[in-house]
């Protein structure tokens, strides 16, 4: 393909985005080339690793949550921050979960991690992370605010309207000198960690989306990856591993 039929492809192309790409354009620190070169490769880049132990404890996050309303009818005293919750939804898988955003012709998918029921039949989407609530989460606020916001919209066209409500419930671990000197923390096999929640709601604001969207567009259509953000080490690093390879 000729460079000017590249560029007419990119320009036309639709753009495959999950919510939480989408929300990295937020982050203070985004770079621009970074994000063009994960487009070109469809968010698959090497040399990612991404511990097990965090899907495990997320999904054992959801049962213990769904088994707990099953048998109460209810939610766990420790969501009592949610509000007026009553029952909870399989949240939708992401082939399922997902809307074509037509003014920049993007594909917007997303997984979220509960969806709850409140009393008035209005849907709340929350994320569990599991991390303390600390400085370092503040700065992947901006990230998930959009990638939440990114759910409202794309559950509003996917059965779950309305969706009144948005949340991050930290599960905290509890790894005090309190907890590891109970018994109750030791078995026979091992030893018991609790987590502790910490729920900090999301406010919607679908007005926060749009320059994000637009700015997706506008690095996927370049024909060239564009200039990387100042002073990363990274990039150097990344300059010198491919002089080496090249020799
Ligand atoms: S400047 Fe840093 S963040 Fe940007 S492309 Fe280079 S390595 Fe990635």
């Amino acid at each position: 393909m000729t460079g000017p039929e590249e560029r007419e492809k990119r320009v036309t192309d639709r753009i495959r985005i999950s919510a939480k790409t989408l929300g990295a354009v937020a982050l203070p620190d985004f770079c621009p080339r970074c994000f063009w070169i994960r487009l070109c490769v469809n968010d698959k880049l090497p040399f990612q690793i991404f511990p097990g132990i965090f899907s495990s404890i997320d999904s054992y996050n959801k049962r213990i949550v769904h088994r707990w309303f099953d048998r109460h009818g209810g939610p766990p005293p420790w969501l009592g921050g949610l509000g007026d919750i009553v029952g909870y939804r399989e949240p939708p898988h992401f082939s399922k979960f997902n809307m074509v955003q037509e003014e920049f012709n993007i594909l917007l998918t997303g997984a979220p991690d509960a969806v709850f029921v409140r009393a008035d039949r209005s849907h709340l989407i929350a994320d569990y992370k599991t991390a303390k609530h600390t400085g370092a989460q503040d700065r992947l606020l901006p990230l998930y605010e959009a990638q939440l916001n990114a759910y409202a919209l794309i559950g509003e066209q996917c059965g779950l309207k309305p969706v009144s409500g948005l949340a991050l419930i930290y599960m905290e671990p509890v790894t005090d000198d309190g907890a590891a000197d109970q018994d109750e923390s030791h078995r026979e096999d091992g030893f018991v960690m609790g987590f502790s929640a910490n729920i900090i709601p999301v406010s919607r604001d679908e007005g926060k989306l749009r320059p994000l969207l637009a700015r997706v567009r506008q690095i996927h259509d370049l024909a060239a990856a564009p200039a990387g953000r100042s002073g990363c080490k990274d990039c150097g690093l990344l300059h010198q591993l491919i002089q080496v390879a090249g020799t």
